[in-house]
């Protein structure tokens, strides 16, 4: 008797603690809008070189002036040195997987990801990226496929999942083989299906060009898939990540239940790959630049806005001289001091990335976490409403 009494007791606890948690803790913290920005391959000395470039030695990217700062540690569920597909997983779903896999758990399972909870909790979603709409980072956020290198079918999914704004590149996985569209070369599609028309006919508007997209009346843009590259968007990236950003915000902005945005500056990562300098710091000066227009764009206390990477491509040390015949540079800092960067691999490493955060949640990224752990606060902040 007093055994059940005592689990009547624990029972009734565990209610009322879920009452109050739910009602007074959960209440006020609830993010109206939720703005994810990756930028992929930046680890902490891409911030530092970026950093000299735009403001020297005692200057700050916007990305560093967000009220909170932590670390997240990157490695996939095997242990290993992750690639974009595990890390952007993790950070989608909040599972660990493996190297290569998208969307799904170490044994394939479909993993739900954030902007699905977000579609289900009546939000509108949008993915945005310079590399192709079909790359890794963008596709976990999308789709469950067991190998990332599987873009056509990444782009099927893509275009059946009814997101309100799709931009970046990849035209060639939309479109059949010996057909052409917006750019130089035919279509990889082996299927015969133009994805293209298909969205086109579901009611979204396609736009292809810096202009095309310009003359978006966001008002009445309800859906838009925007590609801008047959691969990836190709520098000069036109149009840049600051305008595709606030395209994105300002029609995702008119649904009063809120949206939920991901954001991914693609060829930080892509530059490091290549050792150049040049280009890694023009796509962390574009970057930076993106996530203070989403920063400006979305109200701090109705957005929870996230920066942060999947992991550090590239290892490099900055220098006052040219220590060796392959550094890169000089680059300028804004006083004229010189510096150079000297690479010393083109590989993903084991190093913890930066994240920053500002809004409704940001405080909860203080500290050192896992990179799922970036959902799992998303997840909370869509649920804190319901
Ligand atoms: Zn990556």
């Amino acid at each position: 008797m007093i055994r059940i009494i005592n689990l009547i007791l624990a029972v009734t606890f565990i209610f009322i603690q879920q009452i109050f948690i739910n009602t007074f803790l959960y209440a006020e913290n609830t993010p109206k809008n939720i703005i994810f920005m990756i930028g992929d391959g930046m680890g902490n000395s891409h911030i530092k070189a970026a950093k000299l470039a735009k403001s020297g030695k005692d200057g700050k990217l916007f990305m560093q002036k967000l009220e909170v700062q932590g670390y997240i540690r990157t490695l996939s569920a095997n242990g290993e040195i992750t690639d974009s597909a595990a890390a952007a997983t993790a950070m989608a779903t909040g599972t660990k997987t493996n190297n290569e896999i998208i969307g799904k758990d170490p044994d394939y399972n479909n993993l739900k990801n954030i902007l699905e909870y977000a579609e289900k909790y009546g939000k509108s979603t949008g993915i945005v990226t310079t590399v192709q709409l079909t790359h890794a980072t963008p596709a976990a956020f999308a789709t469950h496929v067991r190998n990332r290198y599987k873009m056509e079918e990444i782009a099927v999914q893509i275009i059946n999942k009814n997101i309100e704004v799709l931009f970046g590149g990849g035209e060639n996985y939309f479109l059949p083989e010996n057909q052409n569209g917006c750019f130089a070369g035919e279509g990889k599609r082996d299927d015969g299906i133009n994805l293209i028309s298909k969205a086109v006919k579901n009611g979204y508007i396609y736009v292809c060009t810096k202009q095309e997209l310009k003359n978006l009346d966001t008002g009445i843009t309800n859906r838009v898939l925007g590609l801008f590259g047959a691969e990836e968007i190709k520098r000069p990236i036109k149009p840049n990540l600051t305008l595709l950003t606030k395209k994105a915000v300002e029609i995702l902005s008119d649904d009063p239940d809120g949206f939920f945005l991901m954001v991914e500056a693609g060829q930080i990562d892509w530059a490091s790959h290549e050792n150049n300098a040049a280009n890694m710091l023009n796509s962390m000066l574009q970057f930076d630049k993106a996530v203070k227009t989403a920063y400006q764009l979305s109200q701090t206390s109705e957005t929870l806005l996230i920066v942060t990477s999947d992991h550090q491509t590239g290892k490099f040390k900055i220098t006052p001289d040219r220590e060796s015949l392959f550094a890169d540079g000089p680059f300028y800092m804004p006083d004229g001091t010189k510096f150079f960067i000297q690479w010393n691999s083109d590989e993903h490493t084991a190093d913890k990335v930066k994240i920053f955060a500002s809004g409704v949640n940001a405080e909860m990224f203080n500290g050192t976490h896992e990179n799922t752990f970036i959902f799992d606060v998303m997840y909370r902040s869509l649920k804190m409403k319901n």
